[in-house]
């Protein structure tokens, strides 16, 4: 069957001295693509601005000594892994992404303007937000012009938006591949990009990125950003509810990515907050999510459970009203 991967991961790498590509080697990016030297990959799904859960993540497993070799990011988990791989995986890196999250409100990603809208909706405008906010953000903190030249290798999801197949980019324009990975369908603008046109890698289907990755490391951690699965109220606002919609689709993707995952390396699926009530469109909450993310994190690695089997536990689709018939007792939280 055809692979639904339309680039190998990174495979190929241009800048050779002739001119013509060369393939990555563990003599000039330090990963080792033989699985069984103890190589490590990061995954870091979508999420809006619950990406903040994955900077307590990323500190917890700093603080246990789990470090990545290479960073597969997607939407603003492509935005979390390019300060990765441009800033280090360290203490002092974290905290400075830590800051930017603290900072960052809504308005700076989501910025909205009735004119925008309007001018959208009559077709003059290529989406519902400009995507002026976070392309200056990257701008501003993004420290490699070029994927291939990131001090830690990574890798970028996103989707072509005629055929919905994933597309992992690992080389070329590094601020084009985030904001493709990142264009959230109607209220970013696509992408296009070596002639695709190119939306948000949460729509992408990740068990072909698993699979791609089980064949060049030995452990692969993925890092959900989550969904808001406890809201005092269904969002009311279009932002809201798209925000809401899509995080609701990548958490599906991931949990099917997770449950048909056969590969060859081992995966732990880090345990996302539950419950959580914060809107994927609300970005007054960063530091309460990283402090609590950091927390949970290090203690399911205290507590061994990176090393249980059944990584899809702590994925499930739920919601905690009392009343609801679909109401489940989340995994994480029995576990507790
Ligand atoms: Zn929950």
């Amino acid at each position: 069957m055809r692979s639904a991967i339309q680039q190998r991961p990174g495979a190929l790498r241009p800048g050779s001295a002739d001119g013509k590509s060369v393939r990555r080697t563990p003599a000039d990016n330090g990963v080792k693509n033989v699985r069984g030297s103890g190589t490590t990959a990061f995954v870091l799904s979508g999420g809006g601005s619950l990406g903040a859960v994955q900077v307590g993540v990323l500190q917890a497993l700093w603080d246990n000594g789990v470090r990545p070799d290479l960073l597969i990011g997607t939407s603003v988990g492509a935005v979390n892994a390019a300060h990765v791989a441009g800033h280090g995986f360290t203490e002092d890196g974290l905290a400075d992404l830590a800051r930017i999250w603290t900072g960052l409100r809504r308005s700076d990603v989501f910025p909205l303007h009735p004119v925008r809208a309007l001018s959208a909706v009559g077709g003059w405008a290529p989406s519902l937000v400009s995507d002026a906010g976070l392309r200056g953000l990257l701008h501003r903190h993004l420290t490699f012009a070029e994927l291939g030249a990131a001090p830690l290798e990574m890798r970028v999801v996103a989707t072509d938006l005629v055929s919905g197949r994933g597309v992992v980019l690992g080389e070329g324009d590094a601020l084009s591949a985030v904001m493709a990975s990142a264009a959230i369908p109607a209220l970013f603008p696509p992408v296009v990009r070596e002639g695709r046109c190119l939306v948000d890698g949460g729509l992408a289907d990740h068990g072909e990125v698993l699979a791609s990755l089980s064949e060049e490391v030995d452990d692969i951690y993925v890092l959900p950003a989550g969904f808001a699965c406890a809201l005092a109220v269904p969002p009311r606002s279009p932002l809201g509810v798209a925000a809401q919609a899509l995080t609701i689709l990548i958490q599906q993707r991931l949990v099917a990515a997770v449950e048909h995952y056969d590969g060859h390396a081992h995966l732990h699926v880090v345990p996302g907050l539950c419950p959580l009530r914060v809107s994927a469109v609300d970005f007054s909450h960063s530091s309460a999510l990283i402090a609590r993310a950091h927390a949970t994190t290090r203690r399911w690695l205290e507590r061994g459970a990176a090393d249980v089997e059944d990584p899809a536990r702590f994925l499930s689709l739920h919601d905690h009203r009392s009343t609801s018939p679909g109401s489940v007792v989340h995994p994480l939280r029995a576990a507790r």
